[in-house]
């Protein structure tokens, strides 16, 4: 192929960081004080949401799970589970055989964004028809057989009982119209009743984190925190019952209680306006819940890609990018995916490959290597001010806990693809954490709706 060469002088030297670039990104380059402030705050939220007093008004809601137990690793049977997450409906058969023994069989099902964003009722008989066409495939439809069922539900609730739980608000991609209030477990179990399968019983409600936490300990004894960093972000942990003050029920004995904080609403009462950005508040304003999960859209794969976006405008209006000229891909919301963030930091340093063919395809064909390199610091800039912020969130956790040595359970998109979340994350822990604590991230790949077969298995164990 021929291979074009620059007709302006100044750009055959040596490709550089840009200064106008490095200017730009310069507020997204977090330091330790302000990741310990930053985790200091959050330790305060936490309290807020634990206390029966501060609970109504506090931003992180710390929801008590009802959940006591994790799971030993020798719970038996079969049990379904459901679960609905940022994008995805999967349904799950697991079937345990004690230690180290699950069979897991799945099918998973696209949410439509019109399901996303009508009435509460289509979702629901949606995901019973999701689940009826499961039934029918791996023949589950003895009435003599009666399945109970775990439901991992994406989205903050407000837990009464087990099985009972109030959806809060609707977050990320879904603005469902006459559910927010309503139990959510009833919600499933009519629409599968309605549906005629009259042989399942929804057990367990639970949120996705608490799944992920419940399957990572399941294989390791030692987590104690689940955490997602996908299209939402949020981190579910380990609590003793008398911090945990909304928790009404009678005391297993075990002492403890798993939490569901919902740290995706840190910051919206302004406690993270010390290290927001104005790009930050551009992204919220066009958003279908501005003003709400703040911490989530500083940090999770909804909105990382569109905050790279927002940037590279920035940079293209101020004549500090692609020589100062868009494209109506680029100027057109959402357009630049998370994926691509993920694809750009990839490459080994120099080969600009990927970012050329990624703004080929947004329309912009002709851009320098030059451009590439602050293409790829910006994305970098923003990736490690999310993976450093969720590292503090951990070590707050840690923290608060009091653990001296704790496995966290990860799931979700960013966390899976990108190629230096975990590394950084590594690094930023160990240099925040306090000395004499050790810890593990672990990978737990669909832990969350494997998650909602094992609370249906130890939610077993409280009905004898
Ligand atoms: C939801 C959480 C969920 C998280 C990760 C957030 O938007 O509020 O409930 O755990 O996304 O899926
Ligand atoms: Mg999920």
């Amino acid at each position: 192929a021929p291979i074009e060469v620059a007709d302006n002088p100044k750009v055959t030297s040596r490709p550089i960081l840009r200064p106008q670039i490095k200017g730009l990104m310069a507020e997204f380059l977090l330091n330790n004080d302000q990741l310990r402030e930053y985790e200091r705050r959050l330790i305060i939220d936490l309290r807020k949401g634990l206390n029966k007093q501060t609970h109504n008004s506090s931003i992180v809601k710390c929801f008590v799970t009802y959940i006591q137990d994790l799971p030993t690793g020798r719970e038996k049977g079969t049990y379904l589970a459901v679960d609905l997450g940022g994008t995805n409906f999967r349904v799950l058969m697991v079937e345990l055989g004690g230690p180290e023994k699950l069979h897991m069989t799945s099918m998973q099902f696209a949410v439509p964004q019109e399901k996303m964003l009508g009435t509460g009722d289509n979702l629901f008989t949606y995901l019973a028809d999701c689940i009826a066409m499961f039934v029918e495939k791996y023949n589950l439809k003895n009435p003599n057989i009666v399945y109970s069922m775990g439901f991992t539900f994406s989205f903050p609730l407000s837990q009464k009982s087990l099985n009972k739980a109030l959806i809060e608000r609707w977050t990320k991609g879904f603005n469902c119209s006459d559910v927010v209030g309503q139990d959510v477990g009833m919600l499933l179990q009519k629409a599968i009743q309605r549906r005629g399968m009259k042989n399942i019983e929804i057990k367990v409600v639970i949120n996705d984190t608490t799944g992920t936490l419940i399957s990572a300990a399941w294989k390791n004894p030692a987590c104690r925190i689940g955490l997602i960093i996908g299209t939402g972000t949020n981190a579910c942990y380990v609590e003793k019952q008398k911090c945990a003050q909304l928790f009404d029920h009678k005391n297993r004995g075990s002492g403890e209680i798993l939490i569901n904080t919902e740290w995706g609403a840190f910051g919206d009462d302004g406690s993270l306006d010390f290290i927001r950005t104005r790009y930050d508040l551009e992204l919220d304003a066009q958003t279908i819940n501005p003003g709400r999960q703040v911490h989530e859209k500083m940090i999770s794969g909804m909105y990382m890609g569109e905050i790279v976006r927002v940037l590279l405008v920035h940079a293209v209006k101020n004549g500090a990018l692609f020589g100062g000229k868009g494209s109506h891909a680029l100027f057109t919301r959402n357009m630049f995916l998370t994926k691509y963030v993920s694809q750009i930091e990839a490459q080994a340093a120099g080969n600009h490959a990927k970012c050329m063919q990624i703004f080929g395809e947004l329309g912009l064909p002709h851009i320098s290597e030059e451009d590439c390199l602050n293409v790829r610091y910006i994305c970098q800039c923003v990736s490690s001010r999310a993976a450093y912020m969720v590292s503090a969130g951990i070590c707050g956790l840690i923290r608060k806990m009091g653990e001296k040595n704790v496995a966290v359970g990860i799931d979700g998109s960013v966390y899976t693809y990108h190629p230096h979340v975990h590394r950084l994350m590594m690094e930023k822990i160990q240099e925040l954490i306090m000395p004499g604590v050790q810890f593990q991230l672990m990978l737990s790949t669909d832990g969350s709706g494997r998650g909602a077969a094992l609370a249906a298995a130890v939610a077993a164990k409280y009905e004898n």
